[in-house]
């Protein structure tokens, strides 16, 4: 039985201009005629509308359509917008945490170094490459490397969509291992992390890059 207290607030709050007033959306939906019937009709339009008036994102599509777990996925959204927990950014916070690399020792730890400039980011990077047969530029830093993912995941192809998985569940390795070294001072080498990450995307791929993942010999 439907309790009667959910039908009854979405009717008496989409039934006055007062209230899309409020929320200031009156002025952007003219077309949308308001009244208290076919009530969830009229919030997917002004759902959608609303959606329209905002700036499309550049990794729109490496998020869209992902096969990787959605921890992955959310992670690579975390990288991209340079919101993990990096040691640079804790240092500007005042904190005492030791500044150089957990993987090479050498560099301090940034987002562009551990996820693409640290030679073992970039052993893993290399062997799942070669393991999709995909040529990839030498030397990148994590922004060229971002902007050739974002262009060589675009469209429905199934290495376009394979790498895209890949891209998130590579990051999401990196940084689990970083973690596991700092916190649980356990090591994997950059062989056995490729091919953890090959196993995982063997498993989540969808049926028509099925074929294509097959015929990938890691
Ligand atoms: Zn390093």
């Amino acid at each position: 039985m439907t309790p009667p207290m959910v039908e009854y607030p979405l009717d008496s709050f989409f039934s006055t201009s007062y209230n899309l007033e409020l929320l200031g959306t009156g002025d952007l939906l003219p077309q949308v005629e308001w009244n208290t019937t076919k009530n969830r009709s009229k919030i997917k339009e002004v759902y959608l509308q609303l959606l329209d008036s905002l700036p499309k994102v550049e990794w729109r599509h490496i998020m869209s359509r992902n096969s990787a777990r959605p921890k992955a996925i959310f992670h690579m959204w975390l990288q991209i917008h340079n919101r993990l927990l990096t040691v640079d950014r804790l240092l500007k916070w005042g904190m005492q945490v030791e500044p150089k690399c957990v993987f090479c020792k050498g560099v301090d730890e940034t987002r562009d170094h551990i996820f693409f400039e640290c030679h073992y980011a970039q052993q893993v990077w290399y062997k799942l490459m070669r393991w999709l047969k995909i040529q990839w530029p030498a030397h990148c830093s994590w922004g060229l490397q971002y902007l050739l993912i974002l262009a060589r995941t675009r469209g429905k192809s199934s290495q376009a969509n394979v790498l895209k998985m890949v891209y998130s569940e590579f990051g999401f390795a990196i940084w689990n291992e970083r973690n596991k070294r700092v916190f649980e001072d356990k090591e994997q080498n950059a062989e056995s992390l490729a091919r953890e990450i090959a196993c995982i995307c063997n498993v989540r791929t969808v049926v028509r890059s099925r074929a294509y993942l097959q015929s990938c010999i890691f």
